[in-house]
């Protein structure tokens, strides 16, 4: 059976979501295999979650300086095991570095590179979103292996046995091409919220906030729900809310099972970062706005007379 190898996202010894619906979307290809690019020891926390997800060969590359270089570590390795496998298709999640990384490897391979990929055929043929999600076109790499990045979110994770057999890769693909160095590292604040990419619930907020204070509406109803905390681009642009949470063309793509959008008109690139989430609530004053086009339940309204009430509503019923 025809190898798929998928890059694995993790971190703080733990495998990202996106991870297990790659595993889960290669198996439609063919056998998955799980490369892991990490400082040592990185894999033998991993392994066991791979195997459950179906990975039949784990490709470990470890070194110390894996974490001092932006993505060069993860496409060196990628390019070498891809060189000498043949695969029927590298996956890679389609988050922000995933993205760069595709980018670099399908140049360095020569491959056909299909972006933001929302279903994959047996086939190849991979269903993919364009211009904000307005259109979705199917189309297949006749190039080179394909190379995929896959929208998080957009499929679910179902295990699988594997027999996750441990494949070391020469770190020399590490250490190749040093033009950058990541000097330090300042985490996210995002308080206790979960992450925004692999959160299974987002309550995000627009201009109609009409302040940061203001944001304390949209922080007490993600508080309620578990959920973490989005903005759109003109609301972190007022400076409303900080750049690391806004979602959209230019932001974080999300794909929550819940969607709540309070104060955004659901311009097409805010669409582009969460139009697959599977269910969108959007709370807005103006009955015309766009993002009733997508929402599966509209409230029109002010926003500051519906939310407090809707999380009053929550609380209530949680007893
Ligand atoms: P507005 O469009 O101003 O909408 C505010 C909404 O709030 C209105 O619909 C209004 O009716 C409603 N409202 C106001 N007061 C209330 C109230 N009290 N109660 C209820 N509703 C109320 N945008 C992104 O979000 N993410 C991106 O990544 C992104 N990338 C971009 C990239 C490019 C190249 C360009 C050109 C634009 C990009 N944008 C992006 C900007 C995008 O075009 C929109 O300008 C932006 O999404 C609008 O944000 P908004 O909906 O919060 O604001």
């Amino acid at each position: 059976m025809a190898e798929v190898l998928i890059l694995v996202e993790h971190s703080d010894g733990e495998v990202k979501k996106v991870t297990f619906e790659l595993l889960t979307i290669a198996r439609r290809l063919g056998e998955p295999s799980a490369v892991v690019v990490g400082e040592p020891g990185t894999a033998a926390k991993l392994i066991d979650k791979l195997a459950a997800y179906g990975a039949a060969t784990v490709y470990v590359a470890e070194s110390a300086e894996a974490a001092s270089y932006l993505v060069t570590p993860q496409v060196n390795v990628l390019a070498r095991v891809a060189a000498s496998n043949t695969p029927a298709a590298v996956l890679i999640a389609a988050s922000m570095d995933g993205k760069e990384i595709a980018g670099r490897l399908a140049l360095r391979l020569g491959s056909g590179l299909l972006s933001e990929v929302v279903d994959l055929d047996s086939d190849g043929v991979a269903s993919h979103s364009l211009f904000g999600g307005s259109y979705t076109a199917r189309s297949k790499v006749v190039t080179g292996f394909p190379v995929i990045t896959v929208q998080p979110g957009a499929i679910d994770a179902e295990p699988d046995e594997g027999a996750a057999v441990e494949q070391p890769v020469d770190v020399s693909a590490i250490d190749a091409g040093r033009n950058a160095r990541i000097t330090a590292r300042q985490p996210a604040d995002a308080g206790d919220r979960p992450e925004l990419t692999e959160a299974s619930v987002v309550v995000s907020g627009g201009r109609g906030l009409g302040s940061a204070e203001n944001f304390a509406v949209v922080e007490k109803l993600a508080d309620t729900l578990g959920a973490a905390v989005g903005a759109s681009r003109a609301a972190v642009d007022s400076g409303y809310y900080p750049h690391q949470f806004q979602i959209g063309q230019t932001g974080k793509t999300v794909s929550p099972q819940l969607y709540v959008a309070l104060g955004i008109s659901g311009a097409i690139q805010h669409r582009a970062g969460m139009q697959t989430s599977k269910t969108i609530v959007a709370v807005n004053k103006d009955p015309e706005a766009p993002i009733f086009d997508i929402a599966d339940f509209g409230v029109v309204g002010d926003l500051f007379q519906v939310v407090p009430q809707l999380t009053g509503e929550i609380t209530k019923r949680q007893g």
